[in-house]
Parts: structure tokens; C-alpha cells; sequence
């Protein structure tokens, strides 16, 4: 969660009905390239507290839906089929029938909203499977989130709250196609024993001993875009937008939609209402840089590590060093990181 999205979160009381035992703080971020190049981000450098927040979904989820019985929003439980724009009716799944003036798609990268409103929608795959889990750590992480550029993708430890059992962190290894089917065809036990050693070698036993401490889950990477409105309808979110997971930054874009979709819908002028296609240009409009920005990086990032010249490699490993001498840069890098 970037400092951005904290603060969007905080301005709905959404944020305070996390636990604050579960929200873990982002001081320091590592960036190992695949040969010596690094780059270090300090919240301090930065005069700032922290950089980020790493906070389990299932903790915002749980938060996100008391907010909606704090505030009184009806929760339906069902799920969305079609939506009859002209007379503002949406079919459930149920069959149930509700009637909307305007209908917002956050329903993921797989939106049937998307496709039942004919939103045009690019999508590529980029081949590489997103493999999450949770580790137990022998050495304390120091609120730093690391992460290691190679052969095998790219791998990331983020920092989690300790509990009982020490040190944890979240895996998220975005590994090529046959590394990740080599791990997910293996039994529990087969995992638990084979997968800690090729961490520690990746990591080069960084956080010292590691054993996993859930099951391990596996996601096709994918690079998705869309038009993200249509009559009567906006997109958020990954049905609107999917980058790959290497910055981190996949549900703050989404939240960034959400408080510009709200800001433009609060601010408009008494003669529009809600669904008024005005409303919806600017809402598509105002969002067009920082995704535009986001999937640049993300994708230019990618595409740079997935070069395996050895020239390549050297100019790129040289840059990490270069930006990290350079304290300017590395301002900017955090400022983008807090979501600014
Ligand atoms: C491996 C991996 C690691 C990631 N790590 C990070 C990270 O560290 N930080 C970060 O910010 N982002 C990260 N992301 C991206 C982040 O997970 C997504 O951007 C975010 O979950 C998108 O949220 P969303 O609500 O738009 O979609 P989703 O999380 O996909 O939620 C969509 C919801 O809609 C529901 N739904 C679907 N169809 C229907 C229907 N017809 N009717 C009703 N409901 C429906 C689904 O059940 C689901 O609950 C990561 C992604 C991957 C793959």
C-alpha cells in the first residue's frame, strides 16, 4: 500500500479498522540487478517514516467490508450477469434485478462487466507465472522489502508483521514458465523441502533459515488494457488495467481510480447526473497519465531484465549503480514508490 493509498484508505476510516499489528511499514527498499548493480530507497534519506506499507488482502478485504456495514451500504450477495444500460437494470446471477443509474466494474482482470458491456479490452501474456507465499525467516527483515532481478525472474521478500512464530515474509517470485511449473507440480512436502534452498540461493541467505509457512499459489502474469468506460459504466481497478507485479503497485492504481472516480462524481455540477458520459470522459481522462506511467515502467523494466545480453546486463547493472550515487534520483524513485 503506498502512502497515496494510506491516505485515501485513512480519509474513508478504512485504514484505522485495519489491525495496526498487521500493517507492516516499508522503511528501506533493495534492488538487486542480475549481476553487482543495486539500488537502496531509505524512508530517511527521504526524510520520510516510511516508503510503503505491506498489509495482507485479506486484512483491507475485512476492513473494507465492516466499512460498508459502518456506513450502512447494502451488501448483495450475488454476483453481476448483464446490464440493461437504457433502462438502468442489472441481472444478477440470482436473477435478481437492481436498478442503477451507474454501474462501476471492480470485479478483476476477468471483468464480466467489461465483457458484457463490450469495453474494449487488449490483453498479452507475458509467459511468466506469479508465485506468492508466506515464509517463516530465521533473521529479522528490518522492515526492508528486497528484491532480486536473474535468470529466475524476479523475486521479492516484503516484510511481514513478526507473530508468535518469528519472522515472516510475503514470497512473490515472478518466475518463467518452467521454473514455476517445475515448483506448483510438486506435492506440500515436496515444496516445503525443495523450494527454501533455491530461495536461499537466490537470496544468498540473506534472512538466514526459511521454511514456508503456507500453501504456495501460482497466477499467469499478464499485461491487460481497456477502454474503462462505456455508456453508463466505468471501469476500476484490474478490470480496467493488469501490470505486472514487479513494482508492486497492481491495487494502488486501482485505488487511485476509485478516489478519482469519486472525487469527479462528488464534484460534478447539478445539472449532470452520475451517468452523465461528460463525467466518465474525465474520469478516463484524468486516470490516462498514471497508467499510462505505470505500465511504462513496469512493462520497460521487464523488457529491460528480460534481455539476456551480457553487454545488456552490464549497461543496466551499471545504471543501478550509477542512480545509486545519484540522491536526486533516488527522491524521485521514493516520491513515485509513496504514490506522489
Ligand atoms: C502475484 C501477484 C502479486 C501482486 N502483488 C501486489 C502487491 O504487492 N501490491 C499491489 O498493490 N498489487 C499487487 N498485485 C496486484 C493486485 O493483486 C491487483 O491489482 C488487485 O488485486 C486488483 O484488485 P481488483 O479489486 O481490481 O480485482 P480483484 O482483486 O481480482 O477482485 C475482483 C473481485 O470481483 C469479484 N468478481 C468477479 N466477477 C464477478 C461477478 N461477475 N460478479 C460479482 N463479483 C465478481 C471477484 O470475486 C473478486 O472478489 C499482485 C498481483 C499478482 C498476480
Amino acid at each position: 500500500i503506498s502512502l497515496a493509498s494510506q491516505n485515501f484508505l485513512e480519509s474513508l476510516g478504512v485504514w484505522q479498522m485495519m489491525p495496526a499489528e498487521r500493517r507492516n511499514p516499508v522503511r528501506q527498499m533493495e534492488v538487486h540487478g542480475d549481476l553487482d548493480g543495486v539500488i537502496v530507497l531509505d524512508a530517511q534519506e527521504s526524510q520520510m517514516l516510511e516508503l510503503a506499507y505491506i498489509v495482507e488482502s485479506g486484512e483491507i478485504e475485512n476492513a473494507l467490508y465492516n466499512a460498508l456495514k459502518v456506513y450502512g451500504v447494502p451488501w448483495i450477495d450475488d454476483t453481476f450477469k448483464s446490464f440493461e444500460q437504457w433502462q438502468g437494470q442489472i441481472e444478477c446471477g440470482s436473477g435478481q434485478i437492481i436498478k442503477a443509474k451507474l454501474l462501476i466494474g471492480a470485479d478483476g482482470a476477468r471483468s464480466t462487466v467489461r465483457q458484457a458491456c463490450s469495453i474494449r479490452h487488449e490483453f498479452k501474456a507475458y509467459g511468466d507465472t506469479g508465485l506468492v507465499a508466506q515464509l517463516n525467516v530465521e533473521k529479522p527483515h528490518l522492515d526492508t522489502a528486497v528484491q532480486w532481478f536473474g535468470d529466475f525472474g524476479v523475486l521479492a521478500f516484503l516484510p511481514l508483521p513478526d507473530t508468535q512464530d518469528g519472522h515472516q515474509v510475503s514470497m512473490v517470485w515472478s518466475a518463467p514458465q518452467h521454473l514455476a511449473a517445475k515448483y506448483q507440480a510438486m506435492s506440500p512436502e515436496e515444496l516445503a523441502e525443495r523450494l527454501p534452498p533455491a530461495l536461499q540461493a537466490i537470496a544468498q541467505r540473506r534472512l538466514g533459515e526459511l521454511s514456508l509457512r503456507s500453501p504456495m499459489f501460482g497466477f499467469p502474469l499478464t499485461f491487460e488494457s481497456s477502454g474503462m468506460i462505456g455508456p453508463s459504466v466505468a471501469l476500476v481497478g484490474d478490470a480496467a488495467h493488469r501490470v505486472h507485479p514487479l513494482a508492486g503497485q497492481g491495487l494502488n492504481l486501482g485505488l487511485g481510480d476509485v478516489e478519482t472516480l469519486c472525487k469527479i462524481l462528488i464534484e460534478r455540477e447539478s445539472v449532470r447526473d452520475i451517468n452523465d458520459l461528460r463525467l466518465l470522459q474525465r474520469y478516463r481522462n484524468q486516470r490516462a497519465e498514471a497508467i499510462f506511467n505505470m505500465r511504462f515502467a513496469t512493462d520497460g523494466l521487464y523488457r529491460l531484465f528480460a534481455i539476456r545480453s551480457p553487454m545488456v546486463a552490464m549497461a543496466r547493472n551499471a545504471g543501478l549503480k550509477v542512480v545509486d550515487k545519484m540522491p536526486f534520483l533516488k527522491k524521485y524513485f521514493v516520491r513515485s514508490a509513496a504514490g506522489n
